[in-house]
């Protein structure tokens, strides 16, 4: 008999004869892994186990820690929904059914919506298939028999699927018990392993995405191959619900987006008013003390300014319309960049003054459309805490280690410390489409790298990804439940020096062209407070806390010594709400707590006699009696040092 050699992931080698199948080869090397075995990656292509090897190959058996493996796990599950959608509906239309992130949909035409009963009732008919281990086998179908098949049922969507796509004259075709798919799988062997699969929704689709075709309803699930990832996955998305910053924002009073304004446009109110007011003092110092320049530029400029810039054509969509003013067009901008390099300009520059660091707290306005504008997070009119440092070439590398280390700084004090890195950079294959020489653009990517590599700071290098005008750093921070944001950006510009003949006097005597980086930390100030909301679920430590001392008097007796100890702790620069209402003191701890206050001082009797505050925190609960000097000085220190509890 012939034979053929297997080559395994960590190299070794296995004679087996031809015709063997992978699911054979994984029983050989253990029962565990025949067990755990899902799918085969064959010569790097993913097949079911059950393939027969007709030749010499390397050979990997997936299993539940394979990426790979879960997304055709996934593509298993859509399957499983459509045989039970079939079983229970056996007149619905068959769409597409593919894994996706997090789970699979499969999409049907029906006269009736799925409602959330019909979800029940459809999810458990999965579960009694999946219990059943119902085998999923490849057929191959002669084209012309399959386009028969699917007009008998009645599924014309299929049809035109096999139709326009089976190439050759044997069709590739998967079932499920009595479910037949159209489908280049591969797929796991049986439906036993489906177990952490959780049907969420039905949205609707148009078929093959055109607005012009059919409407589908799409059945949306999750799915995982363990049920502790579909656990944690749930409780992670119950918690992102908790956390959401609209619901917070309202709930607590922070801000609002008002009909009466027009939306993506954001209201402070005064207790996230005191919030942003502490961000932009913390920034304002941090950036005189890093040798940042403080500047204001206009709302409006001409809009001839932004033809110079060039926003005028590559940003045009982004852009609000212009308004005209005595025969000019004027612009609301949507970058603060051609105001700092008009400040720039404003005298001749020496190399002495170099580098020069301008940063403003500036004000833009973007047009987003109405359906992607999302809370704090995708707005019409932000402000950035945007910086733009205008260096010499033997500077940049020290230029981006500050930024870098600003940015660190930044994240830190507001209670972050995870984060990921990624630099931005040319596609060396297309040269001709970036601004800037080859060699500008590859110290400048170098001065990148190299800055984070000296700072031992990891990140991902993806080429190709970089804007037509410079490569850049982006830093993502990590929140409290695990999602990464894109914050911070350090991007490199060699296109608005030149639009703007930009210059200095070099040592040379010589006139030189700066190099440009724009900067920012936060990103926008409104989109970094949708996050700090999320990433505290509204309770944020004292420092950047609203309110962070509530009194609550037990009676009208205490009164009178509630009311010295708020004067005494607002004397002492504390932000404090005195809680006087009638009201019985756990419905008092109890909407102090909603308010996600840090303190709470209960004032009975015996506190107003021994000049002491009954000390409670929202987490820590009961802290007992402390003089009210004492807590003066411990909030203080906790304030000051900007701790985190
Ligand atoms: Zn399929
Ligand atoms: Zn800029």
């Amino acid at each position: 008999m012939e034979t053929i050699q297997i080559t395994l992931p960590d190299g070794a080698t296995r004679e087996v004869p031809s015709g063997t199948t992978a699911a054979q080869v994984a029983a050989q090397i253990g029962p565990r892994l025949a067990k755990d075995a899902l799918v085969a990656r064959v010569d790097g292509e993913l097949v079911d186990l059950s393939r027969p090897l007709d030749h010499s190959v390397n050979l990997a058996i997936l299993t539940s820690k394979d990426a790979d493996a879960l997304q055709v796990f996934r593509h298993s599950a859509a399957h499983l929904l459509a045989a039970a959608v079939l079983e229970l509906y056996p007149d619905v239309k068959l769409g597409i059914g593919p894994p996706i992130e997090n789970g699979f949909f499969y999409e049907f035409v029906r006269d009736e919506p799925f409602t959330p009963e019909d979800l029940a009732k459809i999810e458990a008919k999965m579960r009694e298939i999946a219990a059943k281990d119902v085998p999923n086998e490849r057929k191959f179908i002669p084209k012309l028999d399959a386009v028969e098949i699917y007009r008998k049922s009645n599924q014309q969507f299929k049809c035109e699927l096999v139709e326009e796509k089976a190439t050759e004259p044997l069709v590739s075709f998967y079932t499920t018990g009595k479910f037949i798919d159209f489908c280049r799988g591969p797929h796991i062997p049986s439906t036993g392993r489906i177990k952490a699969f959780k049907l969420t929704n039905v949205a609707g689709a148009y078929w093959k995405g055109k607005e012009e075709n059919p409407q589908m309803q799409r059945i949306y699930g999750v799915c995982f191959i363990e049920q502790k990832d579909l656990d944690e996955y749930l409780h992670k998305i119950e918690e992102a619900k908790r956390r959401d910053h609209r619901k917070l924002g309202q709930e607590l009073d922070l801000f609002s987006i008002q009909d009466q304004a027009g939306p993506g446009l954001i209201f402070w109110h005064p207790k996230g008013g005191i919030i942003r007011k502490l961000m932009e003092d913390w920034l304002r110092d941090e950036l005189l003390r890093r040798g940042y320049e403080l500047v204001y530029t206009p709302h409006i400029m001409l809009l001839d300014l932004w033809k110079t810039s060039g926003h005028a054509n590559f940003y045009r969509e982004n852009m609000f319309g212009p308004i005209e003013v005595e025969k000019a067009d004027y612009q609301l901008k949507p970058m603060n960049c051609p105001g700092h390099i008009l400040i720039f300009k404003s005298h001749l520059r020496s190399y002495r003054e170099l580098p020069v660091r301008l940063a403003e707290l500036g004000t833009v306005y973007r047009y987003e459309r109405s359906g992607v504008l999302h809370g704090l997070l995708r707005v019409r009119g932000f402000t950035q805490d945007d910086a733009h440092i205008f260096c010499m070439p033997e500077q940049i590398e020290q230029e981006v280690q500050g930024c870098i280390e600003f940015a660190w700084e930044a994240l830190r004090v507001f209670g972050f410390d995870r984060y990921e890195v990624e630099v931005s950079g040319g596609d060396p294959a297309k040269p001709e489409i970036y601004a800037g020489s080859s060699e500008d653009w590859k110290s400048a990517e170098d001065a990148l790298k190299n800055t984070l590599n000296r700072m031992n700071v990891p990140y991902k290098y993806i080429p190709g990804e970089a804007a037509f005008y410079g490569p850049k750093i982006d830093v993502k921070l990590v929140d409290a439940i695990g999602r990464a944001w894109q914050l911070s950006t350090v991007q490199f510009d060699f296109n608005l020096p030149k639009r703007f003949d930009m210059e200095y006097v070099g040592e040379d005597g010589a006139r030189h062209q700066p190099l440009m980086v724009h900067r920012a930390l936060f990103g926008s100030i409104e989109r970094f407070f949708g996050v700090l909301i999320e990433h505290y679920a509204g309770a944020f430590p004292a420092w950047l806390a609203p309110v962070q001392v509530s009194v609550l008097p037990l009676s009208e007796k205490t009164k009178e010594y509630g009311e010295k100890v708020t004067e005494h702790l607002k004397k002492s620069g504390f932000r404090v709400h005195l809680d006087d209402r009638n009201e019985k003191l756990q419905a008092k701890i109890r909407d102090a707590q909603m308010q996600k206050i840090p303190y709470m001082l209960v004032i009975g009797g015996k506190e107003a006699e021994a000049g002491t505050v009954s000390v409670r925190h929202r987490t820590k609960g009961d802290l007992g009696p402390r003089p009210l000097d004492q807590f003066t000085i411990d909030l203080r220190q906790e304030i000051d040092s900007r701790q985190i509890l």
